[in-house]
Order: C-alpha cells, then sequence, then structure tokens
C-alpha cells in the first residue's frame, strides 16, 4: 500500500502524489515570535517533523519551509509594554523557539522565511490582487473581497452566505462584506511601517504565507501543514489569495492539519489560560517524552494532555530504552550470523507493519504500537540468551543485533531514540541552564571583543563534551 494522507480540501484520504517526482514541498505555518511556545502550539512543529522524516525515510528530498510572522499587533503591544523594538521581541522569541524545538527533536527546517524580509513581495502580490479586482483599497487599509472569489468556503466547507449570517456585528461598516479581510492595514502612530501604494502600512496576517509560500514553493506545492485552529479563516484566505492571484492555478495539493491539545478536554490556548509552555513542561520532564506524549495519538485526534500521560509515555520510553541498553552490551558477530533467525524474519516484518500504519495518513499511534510488540519479541531472545551459553549463541546475537539496528531506525523515522541518552533527568536541565549562562557570558565578551576570554569558554566547554554552534539565529549547543 502506497502512502495516503486525509485531505482537509477532500475531506477524505488520498493517495499522496508528489507534484515533482521524487520532490516533496511544504509549507508549515510558524509562530507569531511574541512569547514562549506552549505545549499546543508545539504540537504541530513535532507532527510535521515526523511527516517530513517519515517522506525521507520513503525516499523523498524534502524541501521544508516554515515562516516567522516577525510583524503583527501581539508583537507590537509587547514591544511598547517592554520598551523594545518589535525586531528585538521577534529576535529573542525566535531564538527561544529554536532552544524548544531543538530539544524536542525537531529538525530545522530549510528555510525559516521572515515577513520582515518579504515586504515587496507582500507588496507586489496585493498590488495584483487590486489590479484584478479582488481587493480594494480603503483611506490606506486594502481589503480581500471574499465575494470575488467563488470557491472561498472550500477548504473549511463553509458556505459564505452562513458565514455573513454569523458574522459579529462590529464590524467595520466600511467593508463591503463583513467577512472580507485586510492585506494591508494602515500604519497606526508609533507602529513599524513600510511605504506601499496604499501609504505607509504593513501587511495582514494572512498575505504573507501566500507570498512566501508562492515564492519558494511555486503554486501547486505539494503539502500545507498547520494546526486545525488555522483552517479558517487563515488557510481558507490564503487560499483565495493564491488562487486569485495565480489566475486559479492550484495553490496546495494536500492540506494537512493536527488536532488540537486539551486540558480537561478543554482547548489548551493562549485565550484561555490554560496553557504550559514548552520550557514550564520540560523542565519537569525529558524532551523525548515530551515527544513521545506527542505522537502517541493520531495527529488528526484531540491530545488530552495530563501529568499521568507525560509519566505514561516516560515509562513506555523506558522499556524501550532498557532493551537498547542490554543490546548495546551484545559483543560483535558477523553480520551473517543468524541470517535464518525467526527474529530476523520479525523485523522484516516488523518494518512492513510500521510502513503500513505509516502510510494510513501517519498512523503513529499504531506505529508505536508495533514497535512495543517488537520489543517484546526481543526481550524474550534476550531472556533466551541469557539461559544459554554465549558462545554457542551467534546466531541470536546476529539477529539480535539486527533487530537493535532496525528498532533504531524506525524509531527515528518518529525521532524519539535520537534524544536518548540526551537528556534524561532533572540533573540535566540544571546542566542545560548553566551551558546557556556561559553561552550568554561568551556573548557579552565577544561584544567587548574580549575574544581570549570567549574562546576560553568555547574550548572549556569543547574539552567537556559540549560543542557550541553559531549561526544566524543564535548559538546553540549540542553534545560531541
Ligand atoms: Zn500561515
Amino acid at each position: 500500500m502506497s502512502l495516503r494522507v486525509y485531505n482537509t480540501l477532500s475531506k477524505k484520504k488520498e493517495e499522496f502524489v508528489v507534484r515533482d517526482e521524487g520532490k516533496v514541498s511544504m509549507y508549515v505555518c510558524g509562530v507569531t515570535p511574541y512569547n514562549y511556545p506552549h505545549l499546543g502550539n508545539a504540537r504541530p512543529f513535532v507532527v510535521f517533523d515526523v511527516v517530513r522524516r517519515y517522506l525521507e525515510y520513503l525516499g523523498y528530498e524534502t524541501y521544508h519551509v516554515q515562516n516567522f510572522t516577525d510583524v503583527d499587533d501581539k508583537i507590537i503591544k509587547r514591544s511598547q509594554e517592554e520598551g523594545k523594538t518589535a525586531k528585538e521581541i521577534a529576535d529573542s522569541y525566535i531564538k527561544a523557539y529554536f532552544e524548544d524545538m531543538d530539544r524536542l527533536g525537531v529538525k530545522r527546517a530549510h528555510f525559516y522565511p521572515r515577513v520582515t524580509d518579504h515586504i515587496p513581495e507582500i507588496i507586489e502580490m496585493v498590488k495584483t490582487l487590486v489590479e484584478k479586482g479582488y481587493a480594494y483599497e480603503l483611506e490606506g487599509d486594502v481589503y480581500y473581497s471574499v465575494g470575488k472569489f467563488p470557491d472561498y468556503g472550500k477548504l473549511s466547507g463553509r458556505d459564505l452566505d452562513e458565514l455573513k449570517a454569523g458574522a459579529r456585528v462590529e464590524v467595520d461598516v466600511r467593508k463591503r462584506n463583513p467577512l472580507d479581510f485586510a492585506l494591508w492595514k494602515r500604519a497606526k502612530e508609533g507602529e513599524p511601517a513600510w511605504d506601499s501604494p496604499w501609504g505607509p502600512g504593513r501587511p495582514g496576517w494572512h498575505i504573507e504565507c501566500s507570498a512566501m509560500s508562492l515564492k519558494y514553493l511555486k503554486p501547486g506545492f505539494d503539502i500545507h501543514g498547520g494546526g486545525s485552529d488555522l483552517i479558517f479563516p487563515h488557510h481558507e484566505n490564503e487560499i483565495a489569495q493564491s488562487e486569485a492571484y495565480a489566475d486559479g492555478k492550484q495553490f496546495v495539493r494536500y492540506w494537512l492539519h493536527n488536532g488540537f491539545i486539551t486540558i480537561d478536554q478543554e482547548k489548551m490556548s493562549k485565550s484561555l489560560g490554560n496553557f504550559f509552555t514548552v520550557r514550564e513542561i520540560l523542565a519537569k520532564y525529558p524532551p523525548d517524552a515530551v515527544r513521545f506524549f506527542l505522537i502517541s495519538t493520531h495527529y488528526r485526534s484531540p491530545l488530552d494532555f495530563s501529568e499521568e500521560r507525560l509519566e505514561e509515555a516516560k515509562r513506555s520510553l523506558e522499556r524501550f530504552y532498557t532493551a537498547l541498553d542490554q543490546l548495546d552490551k551484545l559483543p560483535e558477530v558477523s553480520d551473517h550470523a543468524g541470517q535464518d533467525h525467526p527474529l530476523r524474519l520479525e523485523c522484516r516484518r516488523v518494518e512492513e507493519r510500521f510502513k503500513e500504519a505509516m502510510n494510513d495518513d501517519f498512523n503513529t499511534a499504531l506505529a508505536l504500537g508495533h514497535l512495543f510488540e517488537f520489543v517484546r519479541e526481543i526481550n524474550r531472545n534476550l531472556q533466551d540468551l541469557r539461559q544459554k551459553n554465549m558462545e554457542e549463541e551467534e546466531g541470536t546475537i546476529g539477529a539480535l543485533r539486527a533487530a537493535k539496528e532496525t528498532l533504531l531506525r524506525l524509531g527515528n523515522v518518529l525521532g524519539i531514540f535520537e534524544l536518548r541518552n540526551k537528556e534524561m533527568n532533572k540533573g540535566d536541565e540544571l546542566e542545560a541552564k548553566l551551558i546557556d549562562l556561559l553561552i550568554e557570558l561568551r556573548q557579552e565578551f565577544r561584544k567587548k571583543k574580549d575574544w581570549a576570554t570567549a574562546d576560553r569558554i568555547r574550548d572549556g566547554l569543547k574539552e567537556l563534551g559540549i560543542v557550541l554552534e553559531d549561526s544566524p539565529e543564535g548559538t546553540i549547543w549540542r553534545r560531541k
């Protein structure tokens, strides 16, 4: 069976057929960096990380683009409260985003475009939409006219008239339709602003994702992902903008959306105040357990958060690790030892089942179930081995070594085992904070051009097995 994915647009599972052979282009809506991500924010990034890893496992070359909304009402408000620039706020929370996601083992996207670096592209797109009659200007604001786009509502399955009736009353009376949304916003006093044909202003939220995904992935790219709270209006609006701009050309082939994280069945959100930030949770639980918890439920289903479930995730992982620790201790034998051992057959079987589960719209819960069964089989063989004379059991050892390779390879498609041994207990939490402190101090020495002290910190950490890597997003560290 080949890969099938649930497409929000068609509301059914479809065979996954890519635009360009052997390649997958994907765009995931990123964060608005104005505070630390909470667990609900983090879910899509872990989900789409697994999607990408699985596609890579299948042999696709992926190109993953994810934006940062680095100018927005919330960032501006925060910058005014803290007496900083919007850029300073965005930069510091982008850094925090990377710290959190790196710890959760989320692979970095290939490219992270920022809105403020794409103002000309956005203006060009808005201008074209005005010229084509899909948008209109109102005293320095520009609105998209949803009535001009007959397919409006096709993603969310909503009917324009119903939506209109349900629209709130305190709408801007100047708009032609209460559902028309801003493509360009006139600048208010003290806000960051850019020159445009409609006067100084800044982009509305939705247009950035259309402009940047079309620029880097071109119309008809393969996967557009995000949380299901983005289906309406964000993604609905993205389709309206993009397909009107590209003369009806299909914008995206597959729309994938993950479910909410709930606490006591209520959606985890900043506005409800019932959220935990990723770092709060990582202060109490190891990152691999958090990641395991996030993928232990199918991505489209709601996921209810509780400390018990995190404890459960931790225990589940320990079962894997206990087996892996024992497998690590096995002596080396010839690669061919135990070719016809029944465990070798199990290796092939688990991989088939794993693929079958993942091919069914990335069913990670079922895939994990298969890995658990496989570990039981491994444990049985380890137990057998203990009761026998090791030297006479080359075949079992060879088969167990092959099983370890299979387990690690499949586990890493889900990104779980590579966090093993990386950060396992609270002691590590303190260590991580101390390393961060040293990185900050090194930054300060560098600013003062005290290169000798800065280098001493870097070299000293290196001797302890901690490697620092400088990048435009800041300095990150990893174990050697
Ligand atoms: Zn977006």
